[in-house]
């Protein structure tokens, strides 16, 4: 058998198949760019481990209190010279991106601060957490205010009124680089840096955070690179590389990390407690392989853009953009949509591969939301998936892929199926 024969026998029509590969002849220039990214992020975290003087001590298991838990404290230093900042928290105990979040706002938001976004409305589940949506122990109960500058309709950021939202009372700056399950675009971190100092030049006391999900690695420079105090993100995304079955990581001055260390243990105990449960090799693994992880995600996002909008379908970002992120989202125009594209996607997947997916209302979003995944990790988005919430536009926020040759055959996979059900007419 060959290669076709190889897709053909996973289901794949041969048509599709030459669809497929008709597009990627297009697509060699762009392919070289972010093996360029990789290659030199690969080298940054090669030296930020050498520099730690990793070894193999480092990946000894602890339990308990975790006292004297040094794999963990030079895990720690490695992301923090990866990261180009002081200090980082890099935890198991830390449960997903959005508890990593509300450490970071809760540690450094005191009753009477208040907190601005200057970027439009955060990532769904942080409207809990900030209490835009009301929920016990939001800041909002805690007596920390929100204020909210949305972007120009053009996706630049209004910094006239960005300017003028900012008070005595502002303390803390909130920035989501990646667009999350929204359709404006991701920002470069060039803007971002932008953005942090023209916030600073109002006040050089506020604290800029960014929401840096799955934007770890897509450039060679991150937002702790140009002035963001605190950068923080998922290790079940990009910088867990595949390998990391749980955590979250808060990377920035040693200031706002001893604050956040308090609050994710207890005031008094900080950094000094947490056992690591044997869990460090595969976070240290996985950071060594989160650059070229985030390589094949990105190829599969190129190539998922460009298919569907040949196809006619609005894409963002389009396939000749710069990418900011590992997201591509695809305006589906329906439901059924949808369904099709996530169909294709479990079906490509190594785990769960014969499950159908359906809408269902999952905590801490307010529309029904169709996820796709057949992942070793559960729920891991720098695994192969796609989700998005049952509501206009239909867009389907595509994700992830630990190898390009799986990204391509699910990307693939969703084509058939849209086909199979007459949603798209080969061009
Ligand atoms: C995924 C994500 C989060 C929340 O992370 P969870 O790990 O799902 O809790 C927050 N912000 C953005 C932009 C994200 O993509």
């Amino acid at each position: 058998m060959n290669t076709k024969d190889m897709y053909i026998n996973l289901g794949i029509a041969p048509e599709i198949y030459d669809y497929g590969e008709k597009i990627l002849e297009g697509l060699k220039a762009r392919f070289e760019e972010i093996d360029l990214t990789a290659e030199y992020n690969q080298c940054k975290v090669i030296t930020a481990m050498q520099q730690n003087r990793v070894n193999a001590t480092h990946f000894a298991a602890t339990t308990g209190y975790g006292y004297n838990d040094f794999g963990r404290d030079t895990l720690e230093k490695v992301y923090a010279d990866c990261f180009h900042t002081e200090a980082a928290l890099v935890r198991p105990q830390i449960a997903c991106g959005t508890h990593a979040l509300a450490i970071a706002l809760s540690a450094n938001l005191l009753p009477g601060d208040e907190l601005l976004s200057p970027v439009g409305g955060p990532y769904d589940t942080l409207e809990e957490v900030i209490g835009i949506r009301n929920s016990p122990g939001s800041l909002k109960e805690y007596g920390v205010s929100y204020r909210q500058v949305n972007l120009n309709p053009d996706g630049t950021f209004d910094y006239e009124n960005i300017k003028k939202a900012i008070n005595t009372k502002t303390k803390l700056v909130t920035i989501q680089r990646s667009k999350g399950y929204q359709t404006r675009p991701s920002f470069s971190v060039k803007q971002i840096g932008e953005l942090t100092s023209f916030v600073k030049n109002i006040n050089p006391d506020l604290i800029c955070m960014v929401d840096n999900c799955y934007g770890e690695f897509v450039e060679t420079i991150e937002p702790s690179d140009l002035g963001a105090d605190m950068v923080v993100g998922s290790l079940i995304k990009n910088p867990g590389g595949g390998l990391a079955p749980i955590g979250g990581y808060i990377c920035g001055s040693q200031k706002c990390i001893e604050r956040c260390s308090y609050r994710l243990s207890a005031p008094g105990l900080g950094k000094e407690v947490g056992a690591n449960l044997g869990l460090l090799p595969s976070f240290y693994q996985g950071l060594f392989l989160a650059p070229t992880v985030v390589a094949s995600a990105l190829k599969g996002a190129v190539f998922a853009a460009s298919i569907y909008e040949n196809l006619g379908f609005k894409v963002v970002p389009s396939s000749t953009e710069s990418r900011h992120d590992i997201i591509q989202a695809v305006e589906l125009k329906s439901p059924a949509g949808m369904v099709a594209f996530c169909k294709g996607i479990q079906a490509a997947a190594p785990v769960d591969s014969y499950v159908t997916p359906e809408p269902w209302a999952m905590p801490g979003y307010d529309s029904e939301v169709i996820m796709a995944a057949g992942a070793f990790v559960q729920g891991s988005s720098i695994e192969l998936s796609a989700d998005g919430p049952i509501r206009e536009p239909y867009a389907v926020y595509f994700q992830g892929g630990l190898t390009w040759y799986h990204a391509k055959l699910g990307i693939l996979m969703s084509l058939q199926k849209m086909y199979e059900e007459k949603l798209i007419e080969l061009n």
